[in-house]
């Protein structure tokens, strides 16, 4: 089955018109087929799907997914991201089991599981990262857990609630750089992410974070802001191209060359992160698989 054509439509979407480094791979192989029939039989949601991502093509052919637990209603309204935002619904209890589920029968080495914000929830969704940890453990026990979590208004036991769990890797990003926050992120802030993350290097968790260029910000900010992630303990870095999911989002400024995410890997690495993903098409979790195996050697 041929894959929808939502990832071409982000693109075709911006004023500007999309270069040669941005061709996305269709999925159209029995894999793909695969991971949408799974997706839709353990009524899951992902984010591949919600955010509208341009890797889906290739993720899904690769067997690789990103979880979106919680419901697909997000408390928050920032203006860069495709999520729909609203009063979420009640959430299901039995999800960490039906992720885990899925994991299972993908048979995946390394699980990347992320929610929508709710902060209308009392501890913002923490307890059921911790579930849906232990659930993946208890049925797959080989496979290494990643976590992208919001940031649970800057409350550290949440935090702490997830990290009782023990992820191979606390994912939480700063998304742009400190000047953009509030124009993108609307209800967050650039010093709560960083304590987020701060929090948990400080228990000795491998910790990574991610950012999007594009948007308006200077490479001078980006290079501040690897400098910030760094001074928070930071080891993984993430950095992708800004593409608007619609025009109704918050505008493109420019395309980065690939030879510019080169140099922001090379500086980064000289900062002394542990792996660097940078490149136009990186996303969060993109190649978080080929990420784990990497960090363990330098654990
Ligand atoms: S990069 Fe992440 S969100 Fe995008 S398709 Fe791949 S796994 Fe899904």
């Amino acid at each position: 089955m041929p894959i929808k054509t939502n990832e071409l439509n982000i693109i075709s979407n911006t004023t500007l018109r999309r270069p040669e480094w941005l061709k996305v791979q269709l999925g159209s192989d029995q894999n793909y087929t695969e991971v949408r029939k799974l997706v839709n039989r353990q009524q899951l949601h992902t984010v591949c799907e919600s955010a509208r991502c341009p890797n889906i093509g290739e993720c899904w052919t690769r067997r690789t997914a990103t979880f979106m637990i919680l419901g697909d209603t997000c408390t928050r309204s920032c203006t860069f991201c495709n999520i729909k935002t609203g009063k979420p619904g009640v959430y299901d209890l039995n999800e960490p089991q039906r992720v885990a589920a899925a994991v299972k029968e993908l048979n995946l080495k390394h699980a990347v599981i992320t929610s929508v914000a709710r902060d209308d929830l009392q501890d913002g969704g923490a307890a059921m990262f911790a579930a849906t940890i232990r659930a993946i453990r208890e049925v797959l026990p080989g496979c290494s857990v990643e976590v992208l979590i919001p940031d649970f208004r800057g409350n550290l036991n949440d935090l702490d609630t997830v990290l009782a769990a023990r992820p191979d890797i606390l994912n939480h990003n700063v998304e742009t750089v400190r000047r953009l926050q509030k124009e993108l992120r609307v209800q967050a802030t650039y010093e709560r992410s960083l304590s987020i993350l701060r929090h948990a290097a400080g228990q000795n968790f491998m910790t990574k974070s991610g950012l999007m260029v594009g948007a308006g910000e200077t490479k001078e900010e980006v290079l501040q802001t690897l400098r910030d992630l760094r001074e928070a303990n930071c080891r993984i870095v993430t950095i992708g191209q800004y593409l608007p999911p619609t025009k109704a989002h918050y505008p493109m400024d420019r395309f980065y060359h690939p030879d510019e995410f080169a140099e922001f890997k090379h500086l980064g690495l000289e900062l002394g992160f542990s792996h660097v993903e940078s490149g136009p098409l990186v996303r969060s979790s993109y190649h978080a698989d080929e990420q784990a195996p990497h960090l363990a050697e330098s654990a």
